[in-house]
């Protein structure tokens, strides 16, 4: 998928939940995973409220502006995304139970893609049963 990058957040549920039903799974475990050190996924009630306040909690966390070794060493400009990224994590593993994705009501499968730029993401969801 692209995204402009920059704290975008995607909301991967409606997608996630078309290829649990295409594996026909009863029971199992959902893996969803972001290929790339500047792209986390999480879950979170997808709302713009509570994606501006992540967005905002991030930046005060971790500046977008910084003295930043990752920055200074390799004349990259993205320390701050690397940085969101490794701890919010790639993955997210959700229960699969009588072949629904346990999720709450206000809980979607979110991706979020802090590079600096406009970036393609790949997201690999694998379902063991
Ligand atoms: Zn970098």
């Amino acid at each position: 998928m692209e995204t402009p990058g920059n704290g975008e957040v995607v909301d991967l549920t409606e997608g996630v939940t078309s290829i649990v039903q295409t594996a026909g799974a009863g029971r199992g475990l959902v893996t969803v995973f972001a290929t790339g050190s500047t792209v986390a996924v999480t879950t979170m009630e997808y709302e713009p409220g509570g994606v501006g306040d992540l967005q905002d909690l991030l930046e005060r966390l971790i500046p977008q502006r910084g003295e930043y070794r990752h920055n200074q060493l390799n004349h990259d400009t993205n320390a701050h995304a690397h940085l969101r990224a490794a701890l919010i994590g790639p993955s997210e593993t959700i229960p699969l139970v009588d072949g629904t994705l346990a999720l709450g009501t206000w809980q979607q499968i979110v991706l979020i893609d802090f590079d600096d730029r406009p970036r393609t993401r790949t997201v690999t969801v694998q379902v063991a049963s």
